[in-house]
């Protein structure tokens, strides 16, 4: 496909996607537009855990692109934008019971089917290995070559790299639709329209209003704990946890249905000593509040796999909205009815490690040039029907 760069585009949405996009596209020469109902990380992005992983995905094309996503943290921290703003660290995923160990010896053997290295450690090789997790840790499962980074900070690294200043509390209503066929002409704000040679929506759950997708994108809850340092339990951490039914709860295991309120454990050592611990996954009830129910499950699992943990004041709780998608895979690409207008959006869970690969997938379709991951399993058309640039 022949290259056909545009001079101006409109990003709608300043989290993690949007500002990726604004930086790959900025360094091919196109003049940026990014507006946000509200400001930069005010979504998902600034209420996530932030875990660069792979740990949790079976083979298929959510693997790949995570793979790729990993890949690329790597590069852009090597390359020195993401220097000090990415821990590189692996993931050790724990069982705690027979039903969750047989689980873990299925997953390792499709993490490794993936190319992914990995390696059980049994009870002994745990002692040895992590020895801040208790008795409880019946069977681990190293998985290398992971990472961390904090969904606020990657934007802020995005944006002033970019050189690109988010016009805030500038809520988008519509695309707006250009004289010619197939052709977006710009944005519909509260204020008047803004042109732009080529519009991308990266707008999280705001994309459901803006695309017709009510039906599709489901607010996905998460409550998620941050403790105060704890410098030398910290150090005796050679990575982060993730519990074994963290992997049901993330529902990534073949024919498992996502509870209401899925409760799955994830500690991960920070790199300022303190410890981000999670969290829930809830389709109901208030959106954005905590809850003591969840608090104190949360804690108590953490503790009974981190006995240390006991000694570790909480600092603060706080809870954001993920943006799942019906059949679990985000939507990336054209959007059906235009030439010019894209969408991106749909990440649930994992939109901090595939945040700058989609961002970097984005500009390069939208200068008409090879995507760089397959796109085909995010196709949008599965959802938006043609009529809806009409
Ligand atoms: C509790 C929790 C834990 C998580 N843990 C991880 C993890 O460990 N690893 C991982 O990879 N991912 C994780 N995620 C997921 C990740 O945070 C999201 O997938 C990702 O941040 C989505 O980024 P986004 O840019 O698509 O959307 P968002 O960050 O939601 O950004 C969308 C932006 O669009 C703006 N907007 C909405 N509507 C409009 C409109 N009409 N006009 C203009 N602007 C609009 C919003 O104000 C917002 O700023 C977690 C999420 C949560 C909530």
């Amino acid at each position: 496909m022949p290259s056909s760069k545009p001079a101006t585009a409109i990003i709608v949405g300043s989290g993690i996607v949007g500002a990726a996009t604004a930086y790959f596209l900025t360094r091919r020469g196109i003049k940026v537009t990014l507006l946000d109902a509200t400001a930069p990380a005010a979504g998902a992005t600034g209420a996530a855990d932030g875990a660069v992983s792979v740990a949790s995905k079976r083979p298929g094309p959510m693997m790949e692109a995570a793979l790729a996503g990993v890949a690329l943290y790597r590069k852009l921290a090597e390359g020195g934008l993401f220097s000090d703003v990415f821990k590189s660290r692996s993931t050790f995923i724990v069982a705690a019971s027979d039903a969750e160990c047989e689980v873990l010896h299925a997953h390792a053997a499709a993490l490794a089917s993936a190319g992914v290295q990995v390696e059980l450690l049994s009870e002994a090789g745990i002692r040895q290995r992590f020895p801040a997790l208790s008795y409880d840790a019946k069977l681990a499962v190293e998985v290398f070559g992971e990472g961390h980074a904090i969904g606020y900070q990657i934007v802020h690294r995005f944006l002033t790299a970019a050189g690109v200043v988010v016009k805030r509390a500038s809520p988008i209503k519509a695309i707006l639709p250009g004289r010619a066929v197939r052709h977006a002409a710009g944005v519909v704000t509260a204020t008047g329209e803004v042109p732009a040679d080529a519009v991308i929506i990266a707008a999280g759950n705001g994309s459901a209003a803006l695309l017709g997708l009510q039906n599709v994108l489901v607010p996905r809850k998460g409550q998620l704990l941050v403790t105060e340092r704890a410098q030398k339990l910290n150090a005796a951490m050679p990575g982060s946890i993730m519990s074994g039914r963290y992997l049901l709860s993330k529902g990534s295991q073949k024919g498992q249905t996502i509870a209401p309120r899925g409760l799955g454990l994830v500690i991960d050592p920070l790199r300022t000593g303190q410890f981000l611990i999670g969290g829930t996954r809830e389709d109901h009830g208030d959106r954005c509040a905590n809850d003591i129910d969840a608090v104190t499950r949360i804690l108590r699992d953490a503790v009974a796999l981190v006995p240390g943990l006991a000694d570790v004041r909480l600092l603060r709780n706080f809870a954001g909205v993920r943006t799942a998608v019906v059949d679990g895979l985000p939507l990336i690409g054209r959007i059906p009815g235009y030439d010019n207008a894209f969408v991106a959006t749909g990440f649930e869970g994992d939109g901090i490690c595939l945040g700058p690969v989609t961002g970097q997938t984005i500009a390069n379709i939208v200068c008409g040039d090879e995507a760089g991951i397959d796109l085909k399993p995010f196709e949008p058309s599965r959802f938006i029907p043609r009529e809806v640039a009409a």
